[in-house]
């Protein structure tokens, strides 16, 4: 692995950092500073944030060119990240449609369904949610019980989905549906693109302990998608949700580890100013946790760089180690504020960022497949051990 940064990517870098100071002002500018964390505020702004960076050519960036994207090397990629946290520019409201469908509908889907569904998350006017999980579909994804049928030309879609991200500032949902009514498991599952503005959808917001509620359950009762919104065959569904969700193991990490070091950035002010820098016990912390982000970011690059980053232990190990970094970071937040942890921002529950960070950190180590199902998969793919007891 070989990442050096260029003559070339530092001029890249400069370009990138002077668009994203001129963009971030005037109706933008009050998106500055608000991170990944910061979920459901400013969806307005952030949506038009969006079409913002697409007339720059910035959506997209690691997409090839033949799809619309702008074909950046993986180390422009990186110094766009850092460049894009470095400039305090916001969480992308558009994350799914850009890191997850996209790719997946390049590897997976048809011509047609190419040249319907790329250009406008290129251009930021389509926004995407992920609906796998549901009630008894979780770490199990292959239980989904989500029923779809095909009647005159149209997907007929029933059940429910849950924890759906976004779901009520999305145009489109990526669903896994049950086509086979008499299947089990893995088989007879389909992956269906279903619009979200239709009568057969309910969306429902789940309030976090963060006080937000950026996910939601999504009823779908006789929701309806067309027959050709199907990737892959009928059937196939497993096939391309294992695709998606490599995707999701891959590198959409770099741009969050960047925001991981303005969090770092900013428990070390507190440290500073409140006097734990000078106590060894948050010192040696502090050191630590800066030593934990330069792993991450050099496995994330060895990872990216090589052809095959999902399957190789190095890559299997880079969701349980950001995550449960990113939780530790988060108690640590807490323990530098020391007293003050305990105050919120606002009433009646406004908590500040970092209280943000430690309260939706507890989530890192869910989403994208829990710590528990990454060290099975650990055990089994990367050490050959025995596989855990599966239902029959
Ligand atoms: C913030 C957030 C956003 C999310 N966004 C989305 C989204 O946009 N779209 C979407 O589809 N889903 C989303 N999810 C859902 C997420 O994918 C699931 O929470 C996750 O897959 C775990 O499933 P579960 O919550 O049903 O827990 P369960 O699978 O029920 O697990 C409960 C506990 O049992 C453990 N466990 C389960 N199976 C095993 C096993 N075989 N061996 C050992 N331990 C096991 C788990 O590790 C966990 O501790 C989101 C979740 C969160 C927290």
């Amino acid at each position: 692995m070989h990442i050096r940064f260029s003559e070339e990517d530092e001029a890249f870098r400069k370009e990138v950092a002077a668009w994203l100071d001129d963009a971030l002002t005037g109706e933008f500018a009050v998106l500055r500073g608000s991170g990944a964390q910061d979920q459901t505020a400013h969806v307005e702004e952030r949506r038009a944030w969006e079409r913002k960076l697409a007339s720059g050519g910035w959506t997209c960036v690691g997409w090839p060119r033949e799809h619309g994207g702008r074909g950046l090397s993986l180390s422009e990629e990186v110094v766009f990240h850092e460049e894009y946290a470095r400039a305090g520019a916001p969480g992308r409201l558009n994350h799914m449609g850009e890191t997850l469908l996209g790719p997946t509908l390049i590897a997976f889907g048809t011509e047609a369904q190419r040249k319907r569904f790329l250009p406008p998350i290129v251009a930021g006017d389509e926004i995407w949610c992920q609906g796998f999980s549901e009630p008894n579909a979780g770490s199990d994804v292959a239980n989904v019980q989500t029923r779809a049928r095909l009647e005159g030309g149209q997907w007929i879609i029933d059940g429910q989905k849950v924890w759906t991200s976004w779901a009520a500032f999305s145009d489109w949902c990526f669903v896994l549906c049950r086509t086979d009514p008499d299947s089990k498991l893995h088989k007879g599952l389909t992956y269906l693109l279903v619009p979200m503005d239709q009568p057969g959808v309910e969306v429902r917001p789940i309030q976090q302990i963060t006080g937000d509620a950026e996910f939601f359950e999504v009823f779908y009762n006789e929701a309806r998608t067309d027959e050709d919104h199907r990737i892959a065959q009928p059937g196939d569904g497993w096939k391309v949700t294992m695709g998606t969700l490599a995707f999701e193991r891959g590198v959409s990490t770099l741009g969050q580890q960047m925001l991981f070091r303005n969090e770092l950035q900013a428990i070390i002010e507190v440290a500073r100013s409140n006097g734990k820098a000078s106590d060894p016990i948050y010192r040696q912390r502090i050191a630590e946790a800066w030593t934990g982000l330069e792993i991450q970011r050099y496995n994330a690059l060895r990872t990216l760089s090589s052809k095959d980053a999902t399957i190789e232990p190095a890559g299997m190990i880079t969701k349980i180690y950001w995550s449960t970094w990113h939780r530790k970071l988060g108690e640590l937040a807490m323990d530098v504020l020391g007293d003050e942890s305990e105050l919120l921002e606002a009433g009646p529950y406004q908590p500040t960022a970092l209280q943000t960070l430690f309260l939706f950190a507890r989530s890192d180590t869910l989403y994208g497949g829990t710590n528990q199902v990454q060290r099975n998969q650990i055990a089994e793919r990367a050490l050959g051990l025995p596989r855990e007891p599966r239902p029959a």
